[in-house]
């Protein structure tokens, strides 16, 4: 008999259950359909004994000290700056676009930001109302640096055209008039000293958890007695698909170690223009290991596979708003975490989010003993971190 079942042993549950379990003294059971914790940040030591990520480059970065000192209970860090180069016109240059990336590109030598910003308004098309991911650069930079680096990427990463997306998705890379070539300009960046699957196993560790993984929710929703549900997995799953299904986008990785000690000289080389993949990482420059060979990860977008990205349009939107409103006639499960409210979140968003619905699990817990009312505590899991 649990009082809580977790479903999803990923940033959402881990982190939900290790609050339920520390500060409520809640027994919780948590699930996971894959062999393993962690969700998408799982990472684990390769054949070569490099550790790698099993699902893709996982970079935390946050300007949340509450996320980060939240974290900080369960690993050390290892400071770290994520930098990516963009392989356009066959060089290979920053991404996001720096005051650096155009010089290469052009052959200038621009020397202020002034100078950055007049070559960008010179280029940059004005346009109304920004909605889509192409808006959002063609309006920044102009439309030649839009085909560059952003047409061919987003186009193989999402298997729509820019003009078809959100805004938001694009948006989430800057552009820059100085030569700062960070991918991230987030307060705190750093990497798991452990990696992140020892960071869950610590958040995990608590005698009134039980973790059990290789099961899926749908072989025990009605064997195990639980009194309350956390699901971390596809909203739309949950539900049997009653309103349609909403589409993911997901990924094949490919994981190869080659006999060299280094393959190129950042962790992440980005192919907006050639390629069936959209980007190699090399892992030892996000981990700091040493080893005389090196391990990378081909990503090739696909249409089917494993969910991995809620794709930001207005038309997939109004699927979720529909299943939203009937989660919220459910009002002993809770939904969170990226599949579970469809959103395109980071890690640090994600558990964010884990702790505002925490907050009001706990008002809610407090209600109950106290037998004072509080305003719907349900669902309203708003209170998350900013990109
Ligand atoms: P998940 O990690 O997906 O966990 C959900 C878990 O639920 C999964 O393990 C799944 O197996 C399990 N599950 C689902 N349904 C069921 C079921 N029916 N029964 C049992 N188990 C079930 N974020 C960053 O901040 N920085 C990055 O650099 C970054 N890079 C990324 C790169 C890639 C390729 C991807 C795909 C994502 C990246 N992210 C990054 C985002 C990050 O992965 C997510 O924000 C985070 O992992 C989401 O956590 P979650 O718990 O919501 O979901
Ligand atoms: N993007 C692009 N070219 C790049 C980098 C990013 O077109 O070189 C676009 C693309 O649509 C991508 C989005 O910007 O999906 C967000 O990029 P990010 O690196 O944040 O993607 P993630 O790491 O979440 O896959």
């Amino acid at each position: 008999m649990f009082d809580w079942l977790v479903v999803g042993a990923g940033f959402a549950g881990s982190v939900i259950a290790e609050r339920l379990a520390s500060q409520l003294d809640a027994k919780v059971l948590v699930i996971d359909r894959r062999p393993h914790i962690g969700g998408n940040a799982y990472d684990r030591l390769d054949d070569a004994g490099i550790l790698i990520h099993q699902y893709g480059p996982h970079i935390f970065h946050t300007n949340s000290d509450a996320v980060f000192d939240y974290l900080s209970q369960f690993t050390r860090w290892r400071p770290y700056e994520h930098r990516v180069l963009a392989e356009v016109d066959g060089q290979r240059v920053p991404i996001p676009i720096n005051r650096t990336t155009i010089n290469r590109l052009y052959g200038l030598s621009l020397s202020t930001d002034a100078e950055a910003e007049a070559f960008f308004a010179a280029r940059a098309e004005p346009i109304e109302k920004i909605k889509t991911s192409e808006d959002v650069v063609v309006a920044s930079v102009g439309r030649e640096l839009y085909e560059k680096f952003f047409r061919g990427y987003t186009r193989k990463q999402w298997g729509v055209d820019p003009s078809d997306l959100d805004k938001s998705v694009t948006a989430r890379v800057p552009t820059r008039t100085n030569t700062d070539d960070r991918y991230f300009s987030d307060t705190h960046q750093a990497m798991p000293a452990d990696g992140y699957t020892r960071m869950f196993e610590r958040m995990l560790d608590h005698p009134n958890i039980t973790v059990r993984t290789g099961i899926d929710f749908d072989q025990i929703r009605d064997i195990v007695t639980y009194q309350r549900l956390i699901f971390t997995g596809p909203i739309d799953e949950y539900f049997r698909y009653v309103y349609g299904r909403l589409p993911y986008r997901s990924l094949s990785f490919k994981h190869v170690t080659l006999d060299t000690e280094w393959h190129q000289s950042v962790a992440v080389v980005n192919y907006p223009q050639t390629q069936d993949y959209t980007r190699v990482t090399e892992y030892k420059h996000l981990t700091g290991q040493s080893n005389s060979r090196t391990s990378l990860t081909y990503e090739y977008p696909t249409a089917d596979g494993d969910p991995y990205y809620p794709i930001p349009r207005e038309e997939n939107q109004a699927i979720f708003r529909k299943y939203q409103a009937l989660a919220r006639s459910h009002p002993d499960v809770h939904f969170i975490g990226r599949l579970a409210t469809y959103r395109y979140y980071n890690m640090d968003q994600v558990v964010g989010q884990a702790l505002a619905t925490f907050k009001r699990i706990r008002e809610e817990h407090a209600e109950h003993r106290t037998g004072r009312r509080l305003p719907d505590p349900h669902l309203q899991a708003e209170e998350v971190v900013q990109p």
